[in-house]
């Protein structure tokens, strides 16, 4: 089963994933993280990838599709779960060259509770593991005690620039999904608990 999860940056993608795998076995494609491990190495395509994501821009589909097969050429998982892609018309076609769409999960939040939550998220500089300042307000990450850190695309600026590419770019995608009748829209401005019930519903 193949899942691709939308929603507005801070919608709370990466927290459902984080949450569904105490629940759930499956592959995690997760773009971004993967993005961001590749500028973690410091090598000439982690700077490229920095500098798109730093101005809020898309990086390359040719990285993207990259990231993305390396992730499943050794895969023996029957759930993938793809978070933060795709992103365009462009990689939804290419994701629909590898393989098909069971269910697409749309978390579906006003822009304005959006921005409100990205200024609030910490991101663990060790585990990756994602919280916000009002949970741990001492920066210390409380899984694996690693400093929690604000992402440097983070910003209101940066924040209202990938806003505006998730309208132009992912939004028109679930109309696409929802046409072929594979959409299924959850309230994500419920609390994080209440959003993986609703989606661990539609899975099981
Ligand atoms: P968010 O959803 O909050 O933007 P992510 O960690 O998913 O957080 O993505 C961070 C950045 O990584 C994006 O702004 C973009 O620069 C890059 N990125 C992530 N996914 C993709 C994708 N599918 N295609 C192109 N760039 C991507």
């Amino acid at each position: 089963m193949n899942i691709v999860l939308l929603g507005i940056q801070g919608s709370g993608k990466g927290t459902l994933v984080q949450d569904l795998s105490k629940h759930l076995d499956f592959l995690l494609v997760s773009v971004g993280s993967s993005l961001r491990d590749e500028i973690a190495t410091g090598s000439k395509l982690g700077k490229l990838i920095k500098s798109k994501m730093d101005k809020g821009e898309l990086v390359d589909t040719n990285i993207v599709m990259d990231t993305i097969n390396k992730k499943l050429s050794d895969n023996k998982k029957s759930i993938v779960i793809f978070d933060g892609f795709p992103r365009s018309r462009e990689q939804a076609d290419e994701l629909d060259k590898i393989c098909n769409v069971d269910l697409a999960i749309y978390l579906n939040l006003k822009k304005e509770d959006a921005l409100k939550r990205i200024m609030n998220r910490l991101t663990c500089s060790k585990c990756g593991n994602i919280t916000t300042r009002v949970k741990c307000p001492d920066l210390v990450c409380p899984v694996c005690n690693g400093k929690l850190t604000v992402r440097s695309d983070d910003t209101p600026e940066v924040a209202n620039k990938r806003f505006e590419q998730y309208r132009l770019e992912t939004e028109p995608l679930i109309k696409r999904y929802r046409e072929s009748g594979v959409l299924v829209e959850i309230d994500a401005s419920k609390t994080p608990n209440e959003v993986l019930k609703a989606v661990m519903k539609v899975i099981k």
